[in-house]
């Protein structure tokens, strides 16, 4: 970054600790805090670092190493525009391709250099007075002009509050948090949810345990999936024939954007889909009861529409139990149920979720006035455009408020914001500015167009309750509409809405005599 500002005098980190000077913080490296950077690198910035509490780079990826994680969005549009892939191995990628491509992709743009692993963020904090945020981690202080929070939604886990989890003497993992070394060979697994990362760990681990118990509170609707490998000439044509996957990838985008008039304009368009995972649903269990319990009671699209060809069988096998009584209590070797059966258990699998609406970094980030991202948002996440809060200068989100999808690729919306935030930051160089902070109004305004383009759409009025809707059960993080509306929204900043502080004060003028 071109820095305008003046030196300012370093705010003191704690005793003893040096503070490293950079123009752009960015927390998190996966596709977000990945995308952010290489942005940043292919315009020529370099001064920036990615501030990553693990290892590696590539976050929910490099963390959900269940068996059987794959992403539920083709490769073809769930991966970087600037960055195809010509050589995908399947049309819906498993989880270790996904990390190696975006390992690969690090490497390609020479972003490992700006990376500082190990440095878990434990507070974000404006001074007012230096107009730098100072950014404290494990692997030391930092003082930034630009705080990038990309530490992403699914990061993480939520653990459920059920009496005598923590009395349990088996092993207790989330889904989120494997531990590959555990053998379920021949155990008495419990499963407890049947989500998205549920649907895929309970057939990859059902023909090897003993016997697998699913806990689930609601079912959930479930379509086919249409996966394949991708045949050799495919991927020579992809590598070679100029513009051909990109062809591929917008008929995908397309086709899936057709999903919105469903789910966000009339829910009459949703009924072949929900025909669709019925059918699905009859054709893989022949059970009458169990699928009685497997069959969801709210609008298809109300959470997440899940896919999987395996899920269902899975759940039907002679080893596998679909228990949906609730949990009452865990027992040292056991899970009883509110209807008095106590099944004997080894391992229990969480597959409960993650915290999207309490979003653990926003605790940490600390604006103008002292007060968390977390007090401000009490009543609920509010922003500018999902990427800026007023109170907060110089902060830039991804992933955050109101840029979730169900039917689409993540990483559409992420560049989406990417490209938002690198013309806020290149508006402030053009305008030598050291301070850019959206208003009040602004944010009310978003507020209020959030709340408008929600009104009728089937996450509000579909009879389910889910993590899209906060504790007020506002929708404070899917994007309710087609996605290229949010693109044409974040193509550029919208200067009126932001206040701009000059990085040198202007001069005084003369008083005439
Ligand atoms: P999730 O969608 O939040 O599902 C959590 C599951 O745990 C739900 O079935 C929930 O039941 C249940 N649950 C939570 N607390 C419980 C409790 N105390 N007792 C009993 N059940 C409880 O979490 P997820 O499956 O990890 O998926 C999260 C998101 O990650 C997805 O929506 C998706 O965006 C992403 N993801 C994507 C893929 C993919 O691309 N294929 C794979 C995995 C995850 P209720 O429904 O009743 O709340």
């Amino acid at each position: 970054m071109t820095s305008t500002l003046e030196n300012q005098p370093a705010p003191s980190a704690g005793p003893g600790r040096a503070v490293r000077e950079v123009g752009i913080a960015i927390i998190g490296s996966g596709f977000a805090g990945l995308g952010m950077a290489i942005t940043l690198k292919r315009r020529g910035e370099t001064d920036f670092v990615l501030l990553e509490r693990a290892g590696d780079v590539g976050g929910t990826w490099r963390d959900n190493t269940y068996p059987g994680a794959a992403c539920d969005v083709q490769s073809n549009l769930y991966s970087f525009s600037f960055a195809q892939n010509p050589d995908w191995g399947r049309s819906y990628s498993e989880q270790p391709e996904i990390q190696a491509y975006l390992q690969r992709t690090a490497d390609r743009f020479d972003v490992r250099r700006h990376c500082v692993f190990g440095a878990d963020v434990s507070s974000a904090r404006w001074d007012d007075d230096a107009r730098r945020w100072l950014v404290s981690t494990a692997a030391g202080d930092f003082r930034a002009r630009v705080l990038v929070s990309a530490a992403g939604a699914l990061a993480d886990p939520t653990y459920p509050d059920i009496p005598g989890l923590d009395t349990f003497a088996g092993t207790v993992m989330h889904s989120a948090r494997w531990d590959a070394a555990h053998d379920l060979s021949g155990e008495k697994v419990a499963v407890i949810g049947t989500g998205a990362s549920a649907i895929q760990v309970v057939p990859a681990i059902q023909p090897v345990v003993g016997t697998i118990a699913v806990y689930q509170r609601t079912p959930a609707w479930v379509v086919p999936r249409t996966d394949h490998p991708v045949k050799p000439w495919m991927r020579r044509l992809y590598r070679f024939v100029p513009g051909f996957q990109n062809l591929v990838r917008a008929a995908l985008y397309l086709f899936r954007e057709f999903l919105v008039i469903g789910m966000a304009k009339n829910r009459r368009f949703l009924k072949p889909v929900g025909k669709l995972a019925q059918a699905h649903l009859h054709r893989q269990v022949r059970d009458p009861k169990l699928r009685r319990a497997l069959t969801p009671d709210y609008t298809i699209g109300c959470k997440r529409i899940l896919i999987s060809n395996d899920y269902f069988p899975a759940v039907a096998a002679p080893n596998a139990e679909l228990v949906t009584a609730g949990i009452a209590e865990v027992r040292p070797h056991s899970i009883v149920t509110t209807d008095g059966v106590e099944r004997p258990t080894d391992t229990i699998v969480l597959a409960t979720g993650f915290h999207v609406t309490d979003l653990p970094i926003a605790e940490k980030i600390c604006g103008r006035d002292g007060r968390s991202l977390a007090e401000v948002w009490e009543d609920g996440m509010v922003s500018n455009r999902s990427a800026t809060v007023a109170g907060f200068p110089n902060m830039f989100l991804l992933v955050g408020p109101n840029v979730g999808v169900g039917h689409t690729s993540m990483v559409y919306m992420i560049e989406s914001q990417v490209a938002y935030v690198d013309d806020a930051l290149q508006t402030m160089d053009a305008e030598g500015l050291a301070v850019l902070e959206t208003t009040r109004e602004a944010q009310e305004a978003y507020r209020e167009l959030i709340a408008e383009k929600s009104k009728g759409t089937v996450w509000l009025g579909g009879g389910c309750a889910s993590w899209y809707l906060d504790k007020h059960g506002h929708n404070s993080t899917l994007w309710p509409d087609f996605t290229f509306r949010f693109r044409k929204l974040t193509k550029k900043l919208d200067r009126e809405n932001y206040v701009g502080t000059p990085a040198v004060p202007a001069q005084r003028p003369e008083v005439a005599a």
